[in-house]
């Protein structure tokens, strides 16, 4: 592996500036599971930096886990961020770790979806060091928080070089295969997940090749509530297109009725949301074959839980 200098900075000002220097190839750092498989299999980086995309050798790697907040899994009151609030919000910092998320009492309570999607990451030695900041960034469309965020309808706050913040929902984050909406300096400081309607229910499954430690096939991630008018549904699925995707078509056929002629025909809708190719971990037939299933399964899971009309 090519050396590179290695920095901690204590302020987004001083990340951004090191992430910015005209003449480095610089790349943030979180927990590295991304990072350093990339740069180490590669020789020069295969991991974008931040500018263009471009595939350069990485000389400076910028360590953003002591940057404030990045390390908060809090309960936030938030006035408005793209729409949420004013309701109580989950805060979680970028630098958070999927171990953290899913052993959480805060997070296995109101969002236990979440809890269930950062449990479904790799393998344990994996979720302790691996973030939900470096999950969304790399930008997989396997990555296995990104359906439950979607459902969860969360927003990823980003800090800008100059200290400006913006803030994005979850599903504009993801812009592409490996590609995000960052902009140049930019980082991600955390993500705020507003707390589900009461008695909303929700159902997160994974599909891979192996129990532990791979990727998905295929992941669902379903969330449901019921008001005295209609019960509102959202459905979010991975590895099944360029970047992780909603399925609209199919929460409004559910939001007329789920019986099982209704969650069929979602689930078949649903596969209309995707465009599935083969890779590695599965065949194009299979992978077909399973959106389908599992997006019924967790239909189904999710429908059983509901209170009655
Ligand atoms: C054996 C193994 C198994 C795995 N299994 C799974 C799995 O089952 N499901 C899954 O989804 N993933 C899996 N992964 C991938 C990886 O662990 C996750 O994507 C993880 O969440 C990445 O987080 P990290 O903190 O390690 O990111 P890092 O490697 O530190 O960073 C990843 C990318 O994000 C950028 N970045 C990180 N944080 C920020 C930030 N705050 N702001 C701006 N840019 C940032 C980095 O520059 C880099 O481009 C696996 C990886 C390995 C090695």
């Amino acid at each position: 592996m090519q050396p590179f200098d290695y920095y901690r900075p204590k302020t987004f000002e001083e990340a951004s500036e090191l992430l910015t220097q005209p003449d480095r190839t610089a790349l943030a750092i979180a927990g590295g599971t991304d990072v350093i498989p990339q740069t180490r299999d590669r020789d020069r980086v295969g991991a974008r930096d931040q500018v263009g995309g471009r595939n350069r050798q990485l000389d400076l790697v910028v360590d953003i886990k002591g940057l404030p907040g990045m390390r908060d899994l809090v309960l936030r009151r938030i006035v408005s961020c793209c729409g949420t609030g004013p309701d109580e919000c989950l805060y979680v910092g970028a630098a958070v770790r999927m171990n953290e998320i899913a052993r959480s009492s805060i997070v296995q309570d109101h969002w236990p979806i979440l809890a269930d999607a950062a449990a479904s990451i790799g393998n344990e030695q994996i979720r302790n060091r691996a973030t939900i900041g470096g999950n969304i960034c790399t930008a997989s469309p396997a990555a296995d928080s990104a359906p439950a965020l979607y459902v969860l309808d969360a927003s990823v706050l980003i800090k800008g070089p100059r200290g400006e913040d913006r803030c994005l929902p979850v599903a504009q984050f993801f812009t592409g295969p490996k590609k995000n909406a960052l902009k140049r300096g930019e980082i991600v400081a955390g993500l705020l997940i507003p707390k589900p309607p009461a008695g909303a229910r929700s159902y997160h499954e994974k599909l891979s090749r192996r129990r532990a430690g791979d990727l998905s096939i295929v992941s669902v991630a379903a969330l449901a509530f019921r008001s005295a008018e209609c019960t509102t549904w959202r459905l979010a699925l991975g590895a099944v297109g360029p970047t992780p995707v909603r399925a609209p078509a199919a929460e409004a056929i559910l939001a007329r009725g789920y019986d099982a002629e209704a969650i069929d025909l979602a689930a078949a809708t649903a596969f209309g949301c995707c465009c599935p190719i083969a890779d590695i971990r599965s065949g194009l037939e299979y992978r077909q074959a399973m959106v389908v299933n599992l997006t019924r399964k967790a239909i189904r899971a999710v429908a059983a839980q509901l209170p009655q009309a």
